[in-house]
């Protein structure tokens, strides 16, 4: 059985993140979401907010987990038993961070390998970022996020619910 790891910040998911999910489920037979809890940068929602948004987004997929962790991930992907770290390729500019982290997480833990997707072409400019910042700026979000997301920004920010 393949497991793979889906692992970022999700502050908050987007539908570049849930693209990516969806296509996951149908390379692997079991995908875990998995919030990282060490983040260096001031997030935005809290993780319980941010695992509430993940949950309504995915809607209880039998074969779709989500967790949080603490740490490295190769350690945690290692753990939970997964063979493949999936991550997301959008622009050029993700491309050096990632190839860094994969080849350092080989050293790390040769049995596990990252395997990359690369972004769908409606999403390639959508991040959690630019859309935080759009919200922030009172701007529409529609289409870019889910619907739970849509609703949580406008209650933090004000941004229009449609
Ligand atoms: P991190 O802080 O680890 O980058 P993110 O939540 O920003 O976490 O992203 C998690 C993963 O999802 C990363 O591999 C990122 O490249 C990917 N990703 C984010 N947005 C998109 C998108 N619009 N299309 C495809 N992949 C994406």
């Amino acid at each position: 059985m393949s497991t793979a790891v889906y692992p970022g910040s999700f502050d908050p998911i987007t539908n570049g993140h849930l693209g990516l999910i969806k296509r996951g489920l149908e390379v692997f037979d079991r995908l875990i979401i998995a919030v990282a809890l060490n983040v260096r940068k001031e997030p935005c929602f809290s993780i319980d907010e941010r695992l509430d948004m993940i949950r309504e987004a995915v809607n209880n997929h039998p074969r779709c987990e989500i967790d949080t962790f603490e740490g490295l991930t190769i350690n945690y992907a290692a753990d939970k038993g997964a063979n493949v770290i999936l991550r997301g390729l959008r622009a050029v500019a993700d491309f050096e961070y990632e190839l860094q982290m994969a080849n350092m997480n080989k050293k790390l833990n040769n049995s596990v390998e990252t395997m990359f997707m690369m972004t769908e072409e409606e999403y390639f400019f959508v991040s959690s970022k630019t859309v935080k910042e759009v919200a922030s700026l009172k701007g529409s979000v529609k289409g870019l996020v889910p619907t739970v997301v849509t609703r949580k920004l406008a209650e933090k920010f004000g941004s229009p619910v449609d």
